[in-house]
């Protein structure tokens, strides 16, 4: 069957970072035992399996500050996602050795909020509920910042007329660059004067470029990564809504049902920014060999 592998695709650069840093932490015995990793270090749950081996215990749970508190002795590693000032001072205060893992693209968002509010600036971050990058971001700046994901929670701000005047716009890194520009578009129709600043990563958005130029034709879109991943469930609402192509999403290629290609052919296949390539290999190959009648 007719694949089209869509490029770019997969890992991004703030991910291989990431986990190269854990390999290496893992590696060094200079650094105190046991070596935690505060939450998911990408969202995957093939790459968690892999540190685990090398001995680095991923810890999960609602969020940052209450993963911390399972955390008593030796090392921690912040994930790509970045973390609240707070987390990272209540870690050193309890004695516990920090490694940051932090995305730089998610780094240059925490320091433009402190730049913003310096300037006298009331935020609206676009961002996901519950997701630990919004999480992290919120807490640079407390008090001066409010998490937006819909055109209903901008109708739901309740600001003084001191913060109305000189509002700045920020983004998550991983949402899809069309949903947010109708978030802001509505936003800045309430508020023509707000400062705007689109923060979406340029990985994301190369992926999800590709996905709109070359998956249209394709009979089904095929994305591989987790659940958890926000840049990759984008990438299956861009294929549906952007492309016109149906997608679906699977972690690995026992999730493929093959019933899914019967009648197809043309199947495109990405992957999101947190996907091992080796995943991803799996799938194309198996479709590449599939024969519908079979
Ligand atoms: S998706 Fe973007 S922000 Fe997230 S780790 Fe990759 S490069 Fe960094």
């Amino acid at each position: 069957m007719e694949v089209i592998k869509i490029s770019p695709r997969g890992y991004c650069y703030g991910v291989v970072d990431a986990l190269q840093i854990v390999r290496q932490a893992a590696k060094d015995p200079a650094l105190p035992r046991p070596i935690y990793i505060i939450g998911q270090i990408v969202h995957n749950r093939h790459a968690i399996e892999e540190l685990t081996h090398l001995g680095v215990i991923t810890l999960d749970g609602a969020d940052r500050a209450s993963i911390l508190e399972q955390a008593t002795t030796g090392t921690v590693i912040f994930t790509a996602h970045g973390v609240s000032p707070l987390v990272k001072q209540q870690a050193r205060e309890r004695g516990l050795h920090c490694i940051d893992a932090t995305c730089p693209d998610v780094t240059v968002t925490h320091d433009l909020v402190q730049r913003l509010v310096g300037q006298g600036y009331y935020i609206l971050y676009v961002g996901k509920k519950g997701h630990p990058e919004p999480e992290g971001v919120l807490g640079e700046v407390p008090g001066h910042i409010s998490l937006v994901e819909t055109e209903a929670d901008v109708d739901a701000l309740q600001l003084t007329p001191q913060q109305e005047q000189k509002i700045a716009i920020s983004t998550q890194t991983t949402l899809s660059q069309w949903d947010t520009r109708r978030v802001i578009d509505y936003i800045q129709r309430r508020y023509p004067l707000a400062h705007v600043h689109i923060d979406i990563c340029k990985a994301t958005q190369t992926r999800q470029e590709a996905v709109v130029e070359q998956a249209k034709g394709a009979d089904l879109t095929v994305v591989v990564g987790d659940p958890r991943s926000n840049n990759t469930n984008r990438l299956v609402q861009v294929s549906e809504e952007l492309a016109g192509v149906p997608a679906v999403r699977i972690e690995d290629l026992s999730q493929l049902k093959t019933e899914w290609l019967w009648g197809k052919h043309r199947i495109a296949v990405t992957a999101g920014a947190s996907t091992p390539s080796q995943l991803t290999r799996e799938v194309i190959r198996f479709i590449e060999q599939f024969q519908p009648e079979e």
